[in-house]
């Protein structure tokens, strides 16, 4: 277990955000601006072309840079939010052995960075809504012994419920609040994109 596994996960996660990226982005039309898949396949290349140039000695350098990529290539909400969450990821892994808790520590570091920006609660309607299930599932799984892919698929599995149960809320966050009423019927694109990078954390980390 080692950065190598982290690098996987990511050029997996921009394959995966690419593959969907006209899905994500007609979830965003129908609430949004119809933006979401090009603004994570754009974030996800410049990852993808920071890993062909440089290689990192350390989790927490490499989610970092991660990170602050997001921030940088990608508008909107989901960017500074995303971003926010893997600089918190590699700070929270920054001297620490790599092990399912500490691992776990991390995602629920990163998903409190989200919550700082965004200030969304459970029900809002927006990637909180997958991330706060898969956080409960990993942390159990793990508590019962699981090991790393088997939280994570585990996690993968509650987002992918969470995501499920956004169609029929009202958003409360983001753009989508502004239709109001008008936003129930509809799958929250950020849950949608969270699922997809923890079914990609559960296919490649070991
Ligand atoms: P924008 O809405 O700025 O165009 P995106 O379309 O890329 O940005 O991302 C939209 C997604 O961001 C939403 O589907 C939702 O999951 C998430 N989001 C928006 N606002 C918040 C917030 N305050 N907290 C958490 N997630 C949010
Ligand atoms: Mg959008
Ligand atoms: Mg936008």
């Amino acid at each position: 277990m080692g950065v190598d596994n982290f690098v996987n996960w990511l050029r997996d996660a921009a394959g995966s955000l690419h593959d969907n990226a006209a899905y994500l982005t007609e979830l965003d039309s129908a609430i949004g601006d119809a933006d979401h898949g090009a603004n994570m396949d754009r974030g996800f290349r410049a990852i993808v072309a920071l890993l062909d140039e440089t290689s990192f000695e350390t989790v927490d350098e490499l989610m970092k840079k991660a990170g602050m990529t997001l921030v940088s290539k990608v508008g909107g909400a989901s960017g500074p939010l995303y971003g926010t969450f893997f600089l918190r990821f590699g700070t929270a892994l920054a001297g620490a052995d790599l092990t399912p808790a500490t691992i776990g520590e991390a995602f629920t570091a990163g998903v409190g960075g989200i919550l700082q920006r965004g200030k969304a609660e459970l029900g809002d309607k927006t990637m909180y809504d997958a991330w706060a299930p898969a956080l409960d599932a990993y942390d159990a799984a793990v508590a019962g012994g699981a090991d790393l892919a088997g939280a994570l698929t585990a996690a993968a599995e509650a987002a992918a419920k969470g995501r499920d149960a956004t169609v029929p809320l009202v958003a409360r966050k983001g753009r989508a609040s502004y239709l109001g009423e008008r936003s129930a019927g509809h799958q929250d694109p950020g849950a949608t994109s969270t699922t997809l990078l923890l079914e990609s954390a559960a296919r490649t980390l070991p």
